[in-house]
C-alpha cells in the first residue's frame, strides 16, 4: 500500500524522506556497527547525536546562551506539573489564560500546587478565538498560555504585556513552524510528536534563572535543576527519539529553516482556508484573526455529511480527518512535514465531495 495524506494531530507525518534515511541507518549506524536504539546513552557515538541535536536546535530557533534545551519525558503532560512544582513557589500564585483542553488541564494541575488565576477565557464560544489577554499582575510567579490550541484550532499571535513575570508556552502543536523570539519566554515547551519528531521526547527550553526554584520536597526527575544539571543525561533520556528531533532540524535547514518553513506554512494554510471561506459547502470554524496554521477544523452542512466525508476521504488516502469530539466534523493538521502537495490534494478532494454533495 502506497503511504496516505496523514493529517493526525499527534503523533504526526514525518516526511518520508526522513524515515527512509532512518531506515537506512536503522540496523548500522554510521561507523558504530550497531543502531542507535542499542547505543549506550554514555557513548561517544551518541553524544555526538544530542550535542548535534542540541546545537542544531539552538541555531535554527536562535536560542541565546542564557537559555537551557533540556529533551525530558512525560509528555507536555508532565509540564503542566512542573511548571507550578519549579516556578509556583514565591508568590505561590500564577496567571493562566484559558484558551480550551489544554490549558484546563494545565490550570487543573497548577490548582494542586497554589493559587491560579485566569486572566481569560474563551469558553463562551467552545474555544473558538483567543481572548485578549490582559497584562500580568505583578503579584504572580508566571503567566502561562497555550500558543496554539491543537483541538480549537486557534494561534496567539499577540503576547500579552508580561513585565518581569516570565512567559510560560506550551509550543506542543506550533514549535519551529513560525519565528518565535525566545528571549520574551521564561520557559517554551513541545511535546515532539507533532513538529519535531517520534512521541516520547519532550523539548523544554527554560531561561537559566528559572532552574533552581523547586522546593527540596520536589522529586528529583520533577525538578528542571537535576536535568539541566546533567544536560538531560541524569538517566537515561529517550535516545531513539532525540535522534530523530536531530533529523528532523537536517529537515528543517534543508526547507530554509524556520523562514523557509513559515512560508511554506502560510502557503498551505492560507490554500485551505481560502476555499473554505469561499466554499458554500464547507465552513472553518475559528475567526480569520485566530486561526492556527497547522490544525484546520471545518464542518460540512451536517453531521451526515462530516460522516460521509471523513468516510470517503479515508477511502481516498486521506486519513486521521476526524476533528476532535468536543468540537465535531473534520480538523486537518498540516504541521511542518504535511507538504503542500498533500494540502493541494486534499482541497482539490473537498471540491470534488462539495460538487457531487451540495443539496440540489
Ligand atoms: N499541549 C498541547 C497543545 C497538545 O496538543 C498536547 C497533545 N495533543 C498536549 C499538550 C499533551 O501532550 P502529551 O500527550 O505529550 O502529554
Amino acid at each position: 500500500m502506497a503511504r496516505v495524506f496523514n493529517f493526525s494531530a499527534g503523533p504526526s507525518a514525518l516526511p518520508e524522506s526522513l524515515l527512509k534515511e532512518a531506515a537506512a541507518e536503522l540496523v548500522e549506524y554510521g561507523k558504530s556497527g550497531m543502531s542507535v536504539m542499542e547505543m549506550s546513552h554514555r557513548s561517544a557515538d551518541y553524544q555526538a547525536i544530542i550535542d548535534k541535536t542540541e546545537a542544531d536546535i539552538r541555531r535554527i530557533m536562535n536560542v541565546p546562551d542564557n537559555y537551557k534545551v533540556l529533551f525530558l519525558q512525560g509528555g507536555a503532560s508532565l509540564q503542566f506539573a512542573m511548571i507550578p512544582l519549579n516556578l509556583m513557589v514565591e508568590k505561590k500564585k500564577a496567571y493562566y489564560i484559558n484558551t480550551g483542553a489544554w490549558t484546563k488541564k494545565a490550570i487543573a494541575e497548577a490548582k494542586k500546587f497554589g493559587e491560579v488565576v485566569v486572566g481569560a477565557d474563551s469558553s463562551d464560544k467552545t474555544f473558538s478565538y483567543v481572548p485578549e489577554m490582559p497584562a500580568a499582575p505583578s503579584d504572580v510567579d508566571y503567566y502561562y498560555i497555550c500558543s496554539n490550541n491543537t483541538i480549537y484550532g486557534t494561534r496567539a499571535t499577540d503576547l500579552p504585556e508580561t513585565g518581569n513575570v516570565p512567559l510560560i508556552a506550551d509550543m506542543s502543536s506550533n514549535i519551529m513552524s513560525e519565528p518565535v523570539d525566545v528571549s520574551k519566554y521564561g520557559i517554551i515547551f513541545a511535546g515532539a510528536q507533532k513538529n519535531l519528531g517520534p512521541a516520547g521526547v519532550t523539548l523544554v527550553i527554560i531561561r537559566e534563572d528559572l532552574i533552581g526554584k523547586a522546593p527540596t520536597t520536589v522529586p528529583t526527575m520533577l525538578d528542571y535543576k537535576t536535568h539541566s544539571d546533567a544536560d538531560s543525561m541524569f538517566n537515561t533520556p529517550p535516545t531513539y527519539g532525540i535522534y530523530m528531533i536531530g533529523k528532523m532540524m537536517e529537515w528543517i535547514d534543508a526547507n530554509g529553516g524556520i523562514d523557509g518553513v513559515y512560508k511554506t506554512n502560510l502557503d498551505k494554510a492560507n490554500l485551505l482556508y481560502d476555499y473554505l471561506d469561499s466554499s458554500s459547502f464547507f465552513s472553518a470554524t475559528v475567526g480569520k484573526k485566530d486561526r492556527s496554521l497547522m490544525n484546520v477544523p471545518f464542518l460540512a452542512p451536517n453531521d451526515d455529511l462530516n460522516a460521509k466525508f471523513i468516510k470517503e476521504a479515508a477511502a481516498a488516502g486521506f486519513v486521521n480527518l476526524k476533528g476532535h469530539r468536543s468540537v465535531g466534523g473534520m480538523r486537518a493538521s498540516i504541521y511542518n512535514a504535511v507538504p503542500m502537495a498533500g494540502v493541494q490534494a486534499l482541497v482539490d478532494f473537498m471540491k470534488k465531495f462539495e460538487a457531487e454533495n451540495q443539496e440540489a
